[in-house]
């Protein structure tokens, strides 16, 4: 059972509230609320004991957490990007690890399916992945091909009345408990496709990753093919190279940058809370210049990211969103969110680093944030392209 009350309130020092509408803030209070009765009050254990709680899945699916913005004929929510990324900011300032399976199972399963699945595929998966009765995961990263997954060699070949699908895929978030996975691989003329491969199939396995010090409640494993028969109507139709991967992508990624500002907020929450308790020096350390200054630039770069998303959200609703725009807010808002639970951390002293308080644990699951969804240096060089019209890759 969880350690502590969960009280928690954003920050909103520029009103950006004034910005949402009244159906956002619905969504964010009514997630909120899930996320303090399912999420905070067991998080604690299941990291220390690196269990995925997988009847989370179906709660998330009751909730309307998953794909909310795929359209209610399919089982989504038909709501807007701002209100999936409100979602994600909620479940993050939960955890991470929470936070990366909404993510995979809505932008990077769900997703590929809605914007270039038949309409069979559609409404054979789509309901049971917005339902939770059925978990997926994205396979892209393999064992040699991480940052530059364009040179991936898991292939799959036309046996004339089935796929024939080989190779492995690694670092795959929920990929052991998955019922499906959308894959990525290379046909006979080295052309990216995805398939849907299902859990069952003869010759594919999903071995669990273990000891990891970061996204512990969040399940990780390898996706391996061994002349895996794929039927022929399970290669999604609607799209095909690089390109394919990178538009999922984009969606999780827009995610993961509004998902960090709750990790962020959270921290930030506690250490203010906290500066005003502990007392040394027969002060509370929240009057001390050195403390103060931590807070401000704590809560001016969350103002800051929060501005960026609300805006980045109204260009994704309009359309006028590109990959360098996502790249940039999913870069700073990483990189602040790890500096603010650093910080964080600091302000509690050694408390800090016991799980009484939730610093250390957003800290570390940040360090695989930072790290998948493309490089914080990635995404650097995907802006200095943007800005210099340069690829510095390779
Ligand atoms: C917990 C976790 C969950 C994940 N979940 C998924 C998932 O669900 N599905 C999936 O497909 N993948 C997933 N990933 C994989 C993730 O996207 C990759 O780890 C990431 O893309 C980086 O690849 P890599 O680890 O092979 O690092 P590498 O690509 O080997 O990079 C190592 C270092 O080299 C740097 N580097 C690489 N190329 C360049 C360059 N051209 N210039 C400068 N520096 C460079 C990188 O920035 C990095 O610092 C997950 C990863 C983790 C840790």
């Amino acid at each position: 059972m969880g350690q502590f009350n969960d009280t928690f309130e954003s920050p909103d020092f520029y009103q950006i509230d004034d910005l949402l509408s009244d159906e956002h803030k619905l969504i964010r209070e009514s997630t909120r609320d899930f996320v303090k009765k399912e999420i905070t009050p067991y998080i604690e254990d299941w990291c220390q004991q690196a269990t995925f709680h997988y009847p989370i899945v179906k709660k998330f699916g009751d909730m309307g957490l998953f794909g909310p913005f795929v359209d209610e004929k399919y089982g989504g929510g038909g709501l807007d990007y701002i209100s999936y990324g409100l979602i994600m900011q909620e479940i993050e300032r939960g955890d991470s690890g929470m936070r990366s399976t909404a993510s995979v199972q809505g932008s990077l399963v769900m997703y590929p399916i809605y914007k270039f699945g038949s309409e069979e595929q559609k409404m054979k998966y789509l309901p049971k992945l917005a339902s939770g009765e059925m978990l997926g995961c994205f396979g892209l990263t393999e064992p040699d091909h991480g940052s530059n997954p364009g040179g991936m060699v898991t292939n799959f070949k036309d046996m004339g009345d089935h796929y024939l699908l080989n190779g492995a895929k690694m670092w795959i978030s929920n990929s052991p408990k998955a019922d499906i996975a959308v894959v990525w691989a290379k046909n006979e003329e080295g052309r990216i496709h995805g398939l849907i491969v299902e859990r069952g199939m003869e010759g594919f396995t999903t071995p669990e990753t273990h000891n990891k010090w970061s996204l512990r409640a969040s399940a990780t494993g390898e996706l391996v093919f061994d002349n895996v028969k794929v039927p022929k109507e399970n290669l999604l139709p609607g799209k095909s190279g690089l390109g394919a991967p990178m538009m999922c992508l984009d969606s999780a990624r827009y995610g993961i940058a509004w998902g960090v500002v709750g990790a962020a907020m959270d921290c930030y929450e506690s250490a203010r809370k906290y500066s005003l308790e502990r007392i040394q020096f027969g002060k509370p350390i929240g009057s001390f210049q050195l403390i103060q200054k931590k807070l401000a630039e704590m809560l001016t770069e969350i103002t800051k990211a929060q501005l960026v998303n609300w805006k980045l959200g109204k260009m994704m609703n309009e359309g006028k969103a590109n990959s360098n725009h996502i790249s940039m807010a999913k870069r700073n808002n990483v990189e602040i969110a790890l500096k603010i639970a650093r910080e964080a951390r600091q302000i509690h002293g050694g408390m800090g680093i016991t799980g009484e308080y939730p610093m250390m644990r957003h800290m570390m699951n940040l360090e695989s944030v930072i790290t998948y969804e493309g490089t914080h240096d990635i995404h650097l060089l995907i802006l200095g392209k943007e800005i210099t019209g340069i690829q510095a890759f390779f």
